[in-house]
């Protein structure tokens, strides 16, 4: 909100304005965190697949991938929280601007924004 005092000739802004230094601070937050998520999904989609054969049958049980999938998802899980619930971010980690974008339709992992 804006009001204009005529006395001293000058707009007074009730809040503070746009691109003060928290918000400033936030958005960089917000664009890392969203890379990170990112760079997080291109690995879930390449170990997704040498998880399992062509026929869809799972390989590689119990193997050290199969342990680094599972350790990556609780980080991945816990970056998203840090984003949603902290940065206030709610739409999808591949959108930019005014694009909504949507996570990759073959990723084995999708973000809260496209639920
Ligand atoms: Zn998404």
């Amino acid at each position: 909100m804006v009001f204009h005092s005529k006395k001293e000739n000058k707009k007074y802004y009730t809040s503070s304005p746009p691109l003060n230094k928290d918000l400033h601070k936030k958005k960089i937050q917000i664009i890392d965190l969203k890379k990170r998520l990112i760079k997080g999904i291109d690995w879930f989609i390449k170990a997704w697949d040498m998880l399992w054969d062509k026929h869809g049958n799972p390989i590689h049980i119990n193997s050290e991938l199969e342990r680094k999938f599972s350790d990556r998802i609780v980080e991945w899980l816990d970056l998203q929280k840090k984003l949603r619930n902290v940065l206030d971010y709610d739409r999808c980690i591949y959108g930019v601007g005014f694009d909504k974008g949507f996570c990759p339709s073959h990723s084995p992992v999708k973000c809260d924004g496209c639920m």
